[in-house]
């Protein structure tokens, strides 16, 4: 039996949230679930130029959209509280005095003006040691001061030793190697400390056992163990999953490309449901016999560091798409109508529901679920059910389409519907193939063409019959006679 494991995402609300951060979560959440152990979430909110307003919420939002909100967070609280960085500025300067008074780390005043001189100057020598030269290492306050390029608030840097273990074990990958690590700020001048720095503390306060991250971290690790093995605690296990990429193998970025937004795929109308079952498939493909659509508890039950690849999978929406129809189609109906509306009023293609409006939704979604992709499409198929009887748009291409006997057919099959007892699909169905494809001999296509112009403004719609049943009588004898008279 493994322990409970303990696993955390820790994003920076320094934006919308990136589609990494919920798929980091779902290998946290399933790991924990797995092994009976608690996933939280922490704020890393150290850098504080880049915080940008509402993204922590969306971060909150989102996790919880999709079904991997964490058990112990900044919102829920939990026995290690604070989960935000910047409430427990407190917490990382003891570790700081500590690592300086055990000679692990020491003070540096070099101005950012020196910094960036000393760089220029390394590259022009074409050095291979690019990293902080040690000017204010073995220092004083005054010694320094005395030299140029001097700045009055210190930051503190890890003094790396030559000895530095380069390599370590990993979830997915076994063993790795990183490049040797410059000498890290871990204490910025305005008090606040670096990731760096945070991350291993709060890691090891709040009881973290693995670490999942982003392989952009692995060339960190070395300075994040060299931490842990300075202030005398065990490491925990480490998990650095393959980025993800876009179709063309470039990293996925939320500069060219939407869909590294999380709160895109809301935005798009795709269930939740159907993204958490992709994001599943990008962690590996299902073994033979496996299914591709599978939920979270399927995943939990199958979950393995092992089954991991380390090539970043490629992100492709169309698999998304698919899977996205799959879930809608599994829903029942009013749960989907549901969702329909909901999606609406949350996209703000209605300001409010329209009188009616969640009756005729319902009435309308068996009509359109089997081709729907996205919840957004939903509303614009059903948009004429809406429209009032001489507001509907009529496109003149469609009309332009029809024969020249269409005000024929009109005129007759508003005589034949006004006569018409019981208004039901069948009904109508049966009543106007009477009348147009027996009655006038024609071919059903050319017979229902125009009704289906009369009634939607268009030549493609949902199913013509049930639209009318649902449209009502009135409003559909109203706009066969409209269109009769605007030929
Ligand atoms: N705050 C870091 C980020 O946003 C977390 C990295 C980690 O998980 O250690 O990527």
């Amino acid at each position: 039996m493994t322990t409970p494991a303990r696993t955390r995402v820790a994003p920076s609300p320094t934006g919308d949230p990136h589609v990494g951060t919920a798929y980091m979560a779902l290998f946290d959440k399933a790991w924990a679930r797995k092994t009976g152990g608690r996933f939280v979430l922490r704020i890393e909110d150290t850098d504080r130029n880049r915080l940008v307003e509402g993204s922590e919420q969306q971060i909150y939002d989102s996790l919880a959209w999709l079904g991997l909100d964490a058990d112990e967070s900044p919102e829920l609280g939990g026995p290690y509280a604070p989960y935000k960085q910047s409430e427990r500025l407190d917490t990382y300067r003891p570790f700081v005095d500590k690592l300086i008074e055990d000679g692990h780390a020491y003070y540096c005043w070099c101005s950012g003006e020196r910094l960036a001189q000393m760089r220029k100057e390394q590259q022009e020598s074409k050095q291979s040691n690019t990293g902080y030269d040690r000017l204010c290492l073995g220092m004083t306050r005054e010694e320094r001061a005395k030299l140029p390029g001097f700045s009055e608030t210190p930051v503190v840097r890890m003094l790396v030793p030559d000895d530095v273990t380069l390599s370590f074990h990993d979830l997915i990958r076994g063993e790795v190697k990183a490049p040797r690590p410059d000498d890290q700020v871990i204490l910025k001048a305005d008090g606040f400390p670096t990731y760096h720095l945070a991350v291993v503390v709060d890691d090891h306060l709040m009881g973290i056992t693995t670490v999942v991250r982003g392989e952009e971290w692995i060339s960190s690790t070395p300075k994040h163990l060299l931490l842990y093995r300075w202030l005398g605690w065990d490491a925990p296990d480490f998990a650095h999953m393959p980025l993800l990429r876009n179709t063309d193998k470039s990293k996925i970025s939320k500069r060219k490309n939407p869909a590294a937004r999380l709160m895109w795929f809301r935005e798009q109308g795709y269930l939740p449901e159907a993204l958490r079952n992709f994001l599943q498939l990008l962690a590996y493909p299902p073994a033979e016999g496996e299914q591709e659509v599978s939920s979270f508890d399927e995943f939990v039950e199958g979950f393995d560091w092992g089954k991991i690849s380390t090539v970043g999978p490629i992100f492709d929406v169309k698999k998304l798409d698919w899977l996205n129809g799959v879930y809608i189609r599994s829903l029942p109906t009013h749960e989907l109508a549901d969702r329909i509306v909901s999606y609406a009023l949350e996209s703000g293609q209605w300001s409010s529901v329209p009188e009616g409006g969640r009756e005729t939704v319902l009435a309308a979604t068996p009509l359109i679920s089997e081709r729907l992709v996205t919840l957004a499409e939903a509303l614009p198929k059903l948009q004429f059910l809406f429209d009032s009887d001489y507001d509907l748009s009529i496109n003149p291409a469609s009309v332009a389409k029809l024969k020249d006997n269409a005000g024929e057919v009109l005129a007759v099959a508003e005589t034949t519907l006004k006569d018409l007892g019981e208004w039901t699909t069948g009904a109508i169905h049966q009543a106007l193939n009477v009348a147009l494809v027996e009655g006038m001999e024609l071919k059903p296509k050319f017979a229902f063409a125009p009704i289906r112009v009369a009634i939607t403004g268009e030549q493609v719609s949902p199913p013509l019959f049930e639209s009318m049943e649902i449209l009502g009588k009135d409003s559909s004898l109203a706009r066969i006679a409209r269109l009769a008279q605007e030929l």
